[in-house]
């Protein structure tokens, strides 16, 4: 599926910063019509042949650069339920990285180069969003311990208490990649997203990126939302136990089972650097803004860095024995 303009036959895509469809040919607004297709390999709008990867749902005409949507892997059980739309347009997300990495020391370059950056892509990443409930059962031997003297003796006061704490909580949307390329590290570190801004899925958000269908499954995913869940259980429980001198854990019972699930398309842009023949990749959140990459150290700029700092003390050393010499 593309989506073309009724003004002028170009190619619609959805624009973050008017957050509206919009004709990059003519202008227009809200000008789009879905163009289906039954042929999957080949390109709607000029016939050139496309190649997919396995799990590619979005992408982009190599020959004539019209953004295409593939129908059989956003409907039927790929259909997304929600997705949050891109909020940070690429120009904005462009300059949020030479913000954060403009001004450091050691990056090669090129690095933030207009060509190069202008590379960067908008993707939307596959996560599957759990609901979680927990009940928790604490039971501890808890003291408390008062001290005091008079002019003959040091007294200890130690007070034991029974302490039952018997919780539940319900966790909304615990969030989970579901793409075997996406890092889980990286993915962990672009939250978080503010979910209440999940909007039902629609095809037209998705012209102008790329995209993934969920290529892992949500059974064998579950185990790091539960992971989450009993780290936040623990938490709560923990903010209760405040004012005790020692607890002494009886039992301790966090159990949790899956409410439900729902998936999901996220924001990202990706800009990958190759640096000595190994890909560096950037991410900036598409709707936050927040930035995550490591920048590859550019050796030979550490070196001219060395180097100065290398001449400097020399140059410092020089001064000394001058001034020494002049005493
Ligand atoms: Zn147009
Ligand atoms: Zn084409």
């Amino acid at each position: 599926m593309i989506f073309r303009c009724k003004n002028c036959g170009g190619n619609i895509v959805y624009d973050p910063a008017r957050k509206a469809m919009c004709c990059p040919h003519c202008d227009s607004v809200d000008s789009e019509e879905a163009v289906g297709s039954p042929i999957m390999n080949t390109c709607i709008n000029c016939g050139a042949p496309m190649m997919f990867k396995d799990h590619t749902s979005a992408t982009k005409c190599p020959n004539c650069e019209t953004y295409t949507i593939l129908e059989e892997r956003v409907s039927g059980q790929y259909k997304p339920d929600m997705i949050i739309p891109f909020k940070i347009s690429k120009d904005v997300a462009q300059g949020m990285l030479i913000d954060e990495f403009g001004k450091r020391a050691f990056t090669p370059t090129g690095f933030l180069s207009y060509s190069s950056i202008s590379k960067m892509q908008g993707h939307y990443v596959p996560f599957f969003m759990y609901d979680y409930h927990s009940d928790i059962n604490y039971h501890a031997i808890g003291t408390k311990v008062r001290t005091w003297s008079d002019s003959r003796y040091n007294y200890t006061e130690t007070s034991y208490y029974d302490v039952a704490r018997e919780m539940d909580g319900d966790f909304d949307k615990v969030p989970v990649d579901a793409s075997i390329d996406m890092d889980d590290g990286t993915m962990d570190l672009m939250e978080p997203y503010t979910y209440r801004e999940l909007e039902e899925h629609q095809d037209k958000y998705l012209s102008g990126f790329y995209a993934e269908k969920y290529n892992m499954e949500e059974g064998e995913l579950a185990y790091r939302a539960e992971k989450k869940v009993r780290r936040d259980s623990d938490e709560l429980l923990n903010n209760t136990l405040g004012g005790y001198a020692t607890l002494t854990n009886v039992n301790k019972n966090i159990a949790v089972h899956k409410r439900d699930v729902k998936f999901a398309l996220l924001p990202i842009w990706e800009y990958v650097f190759n640096y000595q023949g190994v890909d560096y990749k950037f991410h900036v959140n598409g709707q936050t803004g927040k930035v995550v990459g490591k920048t590859p150290i550019s050796k030979s700029r550490v070196l001219a860095y060395g180097a100065t700092v290398f001449g400097m003390i020399y140059i410092a050393g020089m001064l000394l024995r001058m001034a020494l010499m002049a005493l």
